[in-house]
């Protein structure tokens, strides 16, 4: 397999193509071919770059060099020196001030891939996890010294709301408003738990943090909990992480005898303790409410809402439920600063997001990048292309709840705002991309049965309706639907989203209703012709 070692993105808005951006990719496509080296250097489009006076831009990874406005007669020159030689040709970059929106985080760029920017994983893979030593000396509780000294648990909390912190368990809640809700609930007895309960197939970036560097994750609840005024705190995390748990233990210890965690931590008078929780293996357990009833050690079942877990959470005291990566930001943010988190990502969405790779890419695994960066982007720089030649169906962001993302949409950046707009959810971080050979009936037939087997049964749109859109689907791959099958779907998807009693169910509705929206002439195809296109489901009339 051929690694990409550059990439250039040359800019496709309007302004572009009128000013010849076509030609410009063109002539970079022909004068790396010319030099036998389009095994080396890919050339693609990048959308979402707003800039008045330079285009069209070319984009040089990995140094994340910006050339503009780019002429046709300037690109052997590129070529050439920043290519070919390695040496940047300053004279065709433009001043840095003049960019605006996406393109602000590419000077900015750091860590081991193209463009990958480390808040949250800076110290995975560099430190050793069960190490306090090598932690202290990567800033390791700096930021917790630093708000037991000089702050108050407003200045905390007013810190992570200006941040733009959003929870990164999939829901995009402002994280420093849920602070506030907690901090202003009257009580003597207020609990801190995060939710380690990773279980969305396909997600395991969570796992990553706990293991890479499980003292974040210490420091940051002892922040969390000074802030919101809590003096006890759970670690629940998902049973078959026995190495995640073992380090966390490890962590919590090694803080306690160092003054970090326990009583009057740092001589500040404020005392804080974490216990470990394992988890059973119930998908369900990862929902909040779920999650706490499972804590008190009853059956992992949601609760109905209001009221809300920062009210009226753990053993019926004020609770903050914060996910894993959420969480990890935290240090980060009360080192640094507000301001300097905002300079990642967008406007809208601050900071930085891990995404799982996984499906028909050349390279999968995490990373973590701004949130805006494009699908296209992330499959393209991070995934290192299509597996074998093929072409982008769909991505499903998010695991076996998220949104299925047509190709179409590959150029919307990845952030709260922009993937609500355009009718599709971030999720929970892991990005399962599907090429041209996948069955979309095949797919949903396989998320409804994970749905079935997972829902806890409380409810009956849940309970029945995964159960009977997963036997809909069996039938339709084998042949044997009918018309009147895709009517019941969507009813089932209807009463999903809006019957089901928790988060399970509604989400349950996601894939399958994304699947009827965008992929109707598929699924009619199976129905009508008795035949898959994608040549996946052994049916009569199938091409096989
Ligand atoms: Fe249980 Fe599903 Fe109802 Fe949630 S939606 S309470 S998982 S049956």
């Amino acid at each position: 397999m051929t690694v990409i070692r550059s990439m250039v993105l040359v800019s496709d808005d309007p302004l572009s193509r009128e000013r010849n951006a076509g030609a410009v990719q063109e002539r970079f496509a022909e004068e790396i071919r010319r030099r036998g080296l389009e095994g080396e250097i890919a050339v693609h489009t990048i959308s979402g770059i707003r800039c008045k006076t330079v285009s069209p831009l070319a984009i040089v990874y990995p140094e994340a060099a910006v050339y503009g406005p780019m002429r046709v007669e300037d690109v052997p020159l590129v070529v050439e020196e920043h290519l070919v030689r390695r040496r940047p040709v300053p004279a065709l970059m433009p001043p840095p001030h003049k960019f605006s929106g996406r393109l602000a985080w590419l000077p900015r760029r750091k860590g081991t891939l193209p463009a990958e920017q480390r808040v949250v994983l800076q110290r995975v893979g560099v430190i050793d996890p069960e190490s306090l030593d090598d932690y202290l000396a990567h800033e390791g509780y700096e930021a917790l010294r630093r708000v037991l000294g000089t702050s108050t648990p407003a200045d905390v909390i007013d810190m992570v709301y200006k941040s733009g912190l959003q929870g990164r368990g999939g829901a995009g809640f402002p994280t420093g408003l849920k602070w506030r809700f907690v901090a202003g609930a009257k009580s003597k007895k207020k609990y801190v738990v995060c939710n380690a309960d990773e279980s969305e197939p396909g997600t395991f970036k969570d796992r990553t943090i706990l293991e890479g560097d499980p003292h974040s994750i210490v420091e940051a609840m002892t922040i969390a909990a000074f802030a919101v005024g809590a003096d006890e705190g759970y670690i629940y995390v998902r049973g078959e992480y026995r190495l995640a748990q073992a380090r966390l233990r490890k962590a919590i210890r090694q803080a306690r005898q160092a003054g970090f965690l326990g009583e009057n931590i740092l001589d500040s008078g404020f005392s804080f303790d974490i216990h470990v929780h394992s988890g059973a293996g119930a998908y369900i357990c990862g929902e909040e409410t779920a999650l706490l009833e499972s804590l008190e050690g009853k059956r992992g079942e949601p609760r109905f809402r209001p009221p809300y877990p920062t009210t009226c959470g753990l053993w019926c005291k004020p609770t903050l439920v914060n996910n894993v990566e959420t969480l990890a930001n935290v240090p980060a943010i009360t080192r640094n600063g507000w301001q300097w988190y905002r300079m990642f990502g967008t406007p809208g969405s601050p900071g930085t997001k891990v995404y799982t790779i996984l499906g028909n890419v050349k390279r999968r695994g995490v990373i973590e990048v701004p949130l805006g960066i494009t699908l296209r982007e992330v499959i393209a720089i991070y995934g290192g292309g299509m597996e074998d030649g093929t072409r982008l169906k769909l991505a499903q962001t998010g695991g076996s709840s998220g949104s299925v993302v047509p190709a179409s949409l590959q150029d919307t950046p990845m952030d709260f705002n922009s993937y609500k707009q355009a009718g599709v959810s971030l999720g929970s971080g892991a990005l399962l991309i599907c090429n041209e050979d996948t069955c979309v009936i095949d797919l949903a037939r396989v998320l409804m049965n994970f749905f079935r087997v997972e829902s806890c049964g409380k409810c009956t749109p849940c309970r029945v309706g995964t159960r009977r859109a997963h036997a809909i689907l069996t039938r339709i791959s084998r042949g044997q639907g009918t018309m009147s099958d895709l009517d019941e779907l969507e009813t089932i998807a209807e009463a999903l989203a809006t019957l089901s009693n928790c988060g399970l169910g509604t989400s349950a509705s996601v894939p399958l209703r994304d699947i009827l929206r965008h992929y109707r002439a598929e699924v009619e195809a199976h129905l009508r012709l008795k035949v898959c296109p994608a040549g996946v489901c052994a049916m009569e009339g199938s091409r096989d």
